[in-house]
């Protein structure tokens, strides 16, 4: 057993004192190591280190905190491979998938250092000649960052590099379910060389996040994770007024019209659903085919899912790893019942593959003759279950397309650009992927409304997330003014 039972405050390493946990390998299902949860103490210790790191980090220049945040991109490139490889025994990605979204998350650190010096307030003309005025970009404070189990360090760094760039301190909580990488991340923010206390990073479980977002001294939250989660941190940070950001799940829409080109389409298909074993917000996990195409669709879908090599996400050959945990294996069957029982066509799939019956392997799994009311059309299942959906004419496809709670990602196939932009403005929805699906850049503004959530990562919006405008003005008049009526 590895020991993780440490939390990084102040660049000291200390130990929780909230008591123990383990992290379970999802693909050996052997615990293999043992953390300790941040109890309300610990919680608080961390946050007046980022409170005590504040004032003075909000006063070093931009272009010195860029280079601190290039640094650490920098080790965490020379850093992928242990990463990655701590990450997927944690929660079962593969090891690949893992080492991809490191090297991207890198991206975005040096994408976010690059803004570190350019976060121009404006002046403003004033319709009094004597007066001028002018704003200033200012950091909140300290961030409460939290993230979920299936991509702890690329979450992470949708977050962390703006919160630092714009001159705020962080305290970061990965999930319980992966504790590690961010923990290992710890290590090499070390050595990056950041003041004590600018970042510090807890571990524990809900009871963890929730001390965390109702603390009065936290100034911003940002969370990725479930709509019910994020409605009990609404509720907490409520007490306080903290702002928050939701990065939450979804029912993404993926629509193929008669005029896709199909050898695209349906591995863009695929790769929406089961990449990382659908265990992606953006999972293209409603496929909205055409009635003409529909039966070809499906089928070729179906071929694909049943070639998918599940197996040791180690392996450099595997494409699809185990389930991340026992809870979520639970919870993706309970969807798979219910499809059933409201009605869905099972056309392959719907258990752990053969001889994987007692392990935390679900077998790709696609259901046809979905309607918009079932279940499987409405609810997150978060795994590797595609339900296809048949339209007729497009103004259907997009009564479909939005017709869930959620509002996170769409995407559409299609030839014709004229139709596949009158369609795009009217998905309701963060992204839009056209002729593509699942592709992300650290320039392009990622998130949700709706139950997906609010606020907005990476871009340039993202930095805007953790900055608060402040205007001043300054009379430059001699006149001494009314003090009965508003000065104009
Ligand atoms: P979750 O909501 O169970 O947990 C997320 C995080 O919240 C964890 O760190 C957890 O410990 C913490 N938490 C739990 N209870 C809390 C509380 N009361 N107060 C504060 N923090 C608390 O989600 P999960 O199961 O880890 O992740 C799956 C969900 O995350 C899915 O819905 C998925 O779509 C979503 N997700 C969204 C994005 C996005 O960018 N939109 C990305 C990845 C995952």
């Amino acid at each position: 057993m590895e020991d993780y039972t440490r939390h990084l405050v102040g660049n000291e390493w200390v130990r929780g004192s909230g008591g123990e946990y383990e992290s379970v390998n999802p693909f050996t299902r052997s615990a293999w190591a043992v953390h300790t949860h941040a109890s309300e103490a610990d919680v608080s210790r961390a946050v007046a280190a980022a409170r005590s790191a504040f004032p003075a980090w909000r006063q070093t220049s931009g272009y010195d905190r860029a280079r601190l945040i290039l640094r650490l991109a920098d080790l965490m490139e020379r850093d992928i491979d242990r990463l990655a490889e701590l990450e997927t025994r944690d929660n079962g990605k593969i090891v690949r998938e893992n080492k991809n979204q490191i090297a991207f998350a890198a991206r975005i650190y040096r994408f976010f250092a690059g803004l570190a010096d350019k976060l121009n307030g404006e002046t403003k003309p004033l319709d009094n000649y004597d007066t001028v005025d002018y704003t200033v970009r200012e950091p909140l404070g300290v961030c409460a960052l939290i993230t979920a189990w299936n991509s702890p360090l690329q979450l992470l760094a949708n977050k962390l590099p703006p919160a630092l760039a714009a001159g705020n301190t962080a305290v970061i909580k990965p999930s319980e379910f992966t504790s590690v990488s961010t923990l290992a991340l710890g290590e090499v923010i070390l050595e990056a060389g950041f003041p004590p206390g600018v970042i510090n990073v807890i571990t524990g479980a809900a009871g963890t996040g929730a001390a965390l977002t109702s603390h009065p001294d936290v100034d911003k939250i940002s969370f990725t994770g479930g709509v019910e989660t994020a409605r009990v941190i609404a509720a907490n940070a409520a007490a306080h007024m903290t702002p928050a950001t939701y990065e939450l799940g979804g029912k993404s829409a993926n629509i193929i019209f008669p005029d896709a080109n199909l050898d695209r389409a349906i591995p863009g298909a695929v790769s929406g659903i089961f990449a990382a074993a659908g265990q992606t917000c953006v999972a293209g996990s409603r496929l909205v085919v055409h009635a003409d195409l529909y039966d070809e669709v499906v089928e070729a879908v179906a071929k694909r899912a049943q070639l998918v090599r599940l197996g040791d996400p180690m392996d450099a050959q595997t494409q699809m790893g185990p389930l991340a945990h026992s809870g979520h294996l639970t919870r993706v069957r309970r969807a798979i019942a219910d499809a059933l029982e409201d009605g869905a066509r099972l056309v392959t799939g719907g258990a752990p593959p053969p001889g994987l019956e007692d392990t935390l392997f679900m077998a790709p799994t696609v259901f046809a003759d979905v309607t918009t009311g079932m279940r499987l059309a409405q609810q997150e299942v978060f795994g590797p279950v595609l339900a296809v959906q048949r339209f007729r004419t497009d103004s259907e496809a997009i009564e479909i397309a939005n017709g869930t709670r959620y509002a996170l990602a769409s995407g559409l196939w299609s030839g014709d650009i004229t139709r596949a932009h009158r369609v795009a403005k009217e998905l309701r929805a963060g992204t839009c992927w056209i002729n593509t699906y699942r592709t992300s850049a650290a320039q392009a503004p990622f998130g949700g409304f709706r139950n997906s959530g609010y606020g907005r990562e990476r871009g340039t919006d993202g930095i805007l997330e953790y900055t608060t405008t402040k205007n001043t003005m300054i009379d430059l008049s001699t006149a001494v003014r009314d003090p009965f009526v508003l000065g104009r």
